[in-house]
């Protein structure tokens, strides 16, 4: 029998896990830059802070891992964020102390979904909920924050769309106009976009079905159907995103996969050769009314996530490498036993220093010690051999520059300090 991972998933590997962790660290910056606080929240939750009566989004329906727990309990693991951290602002009653809650999170997701380049059924996000104000302004940091972070990462084909669904009146308007104009054609839409008619017709608009495509060339669309205050706020949103010298663009046809948005909502969208279909790397928008409908008070709010599968794969394929070059500080080579076990003491001695340091466990001689630590990306090497040992010295030697100075073994902490410029 030969084990497998469950399909959708995948194992990131030690090779590949210093580009997940450089873009945590990166991400985490920005957030404290823009001043939001982390909110970690369980991978499961019970079922019904996902699945809600009123509910018809396409995620909600068919797309998550349900179960029953042993005691008949039906939870499911999370789809996406943003659900359980309204679920804890709420029973956490986290609007008595902050008038704003600034959050955000990561961690994975689970959708059962068809998986393809770029979609997984085990995914990770990172994202932010701000909840508890109504400002164009903060709908404008919201994205300059998204913004951010493409832009800090370097990313170039990479792009911020956005758009405005309007208020409650202004989404009736439209349901209605575009419910009408879609009904003569239900004969000739695709069997997704059908189902899609009664329950979520705004979701038509971005299917990505040629003949669905054809048919929406002249579809009524949510701009033209704006109600005079939603319009406003629009424009305020757009005179702060350029105020935050964010680029943009506005894309008439964007909407969001879940029904609870209103507003503006936006993607950032990758165009890169080779980047694949799939090829949102994040987005949001504003959800006033989500709070109130899962149980608490009524409060607005407005957030994003990103997918972090996506953003690596964005960065491969533009060649921005996050990780730094040097792993590792020292690697010791030794000859013989008893310089073997003065590095071993040597070895213990830098890591109370907090230099990162290897010594080779597998017997390898002195050409596979050095390939070991050529692997490691080791800045420094300390040679130690019979002669040096007897002397009380040690070789340190630049793996970069290839520079080699024979130094007192005394002096090692205090040298390396130097070198590696440590405090
Ligand atoms: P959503 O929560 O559907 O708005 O998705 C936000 C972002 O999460 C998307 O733009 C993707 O980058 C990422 N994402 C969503 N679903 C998946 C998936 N199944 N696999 C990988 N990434 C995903």
């Amino acid at each position: 029998m030969s084990l497998v991972k469950v399909k959708g998933t995948y194992d990131v590997l030690p090779e590949e896990s210093p580009k997940w962790q450089a873009l945590e660290t990166y991400v985490k910056k920005v957030f404290k830059k823009f001043n939001y606080q982390e909110i970690r929240t369980p991978i499961m939750e019970y079922s019904n802070v996902f699945h809600r009566e009123d509910e018809n989004s396409d995620m909600v329906t068919k797309e998550t891992y349900n179960f029953l727990d042993k005691s008949d309990r039906s939870l499911t693991l999370r789809p996406e964020g943003t659900a359980g951290v309204v679920r804890s602002y709420i029973e956490n009653k986290i609007y008595a102390s902050k008038d704003l809650a600034k959050l955000w999170y990561m961690g994975p997701n689970f959708r059962y979904e068809r998986p393809q380049k770029g979609r997984y059924r085990q995914f990770s996000q990172f994202g932010v909920e701000v909840i508890g104000a109504m400002d164009p302004y903060l709908d404008a940091e919201v994205i300059a924050l998204a913004y951010d972070i493409i832009k800090g990462l370097g990313l170039k084909g990479v792009s911020v769309k956005i758009n405005s669904l309007g208020d409650k009146k202004s989404k009736e308007n439209y349901m209605n106009v575009l419910k009408a104009f879609l009904e003569p054609k239900k004969d000739l839409l695709s069997e997704d976009s059908k189902a899609r008619l009664d329950k979520n017709p705004l979701r038509i608009l971005d299917s990505k079905d040629p003949q669905d495509k054809a048919l929406l060339v002249d579809a009524p669309l949510p701009l033209d159907h704006l109600t005079d205050d939603a319009k406003l706020n629009f424009e305020k949103i757009k005179e702060a995103l350029d105020l935050a010298e964010v680029k943009y663009s506005v894309d008439k046809r964007l909407v969001r996969g879940l029904d609870y948005y209103s507003y503006v909502v936006f993607e950032i969208q990758a165009d890169i050769e080779g980047f694949g279909s799939q090829n949102a790397l994040g987005g949001g928008g504003r959800y006033n009314e989500l709070v109130e409908s899962l149980g608490g008070p009524s409060k607005p709010g407005v957030g994003f996530a990103f997918g972090m599968e996506r953003l690596l794969g964005a960065l491969d394929l533009e060649g921005i490498n996050l990780v730094p070059d040097n792993l590792l500080d020292v690697y010791f080579i030794t000859f013989d036993e008893a310089s073997r076990k003065e590095a071993f003491r040597l070895q213990n001695l830098l890591r109370s220093e907090n230099f990162s340091v290897e010594l080779n466990y597998t017997g390898k001689a002195f050409k596979g010690q050095l390939k070991e630590a050529l692997n490691n990306k080791a800045k420094y090497l300390l040679i130690l051999g019979e002669s040096e040992l007897a002397m009380g010295k040690i070789n340190l030697k630049n793996t970069e520059t290839e520079e080699q100075i024979q130094i007192d073994i005394k002096d090692i902490t205090a040298i390396l300090k130097e070198k590696l410029h440590h405090v």
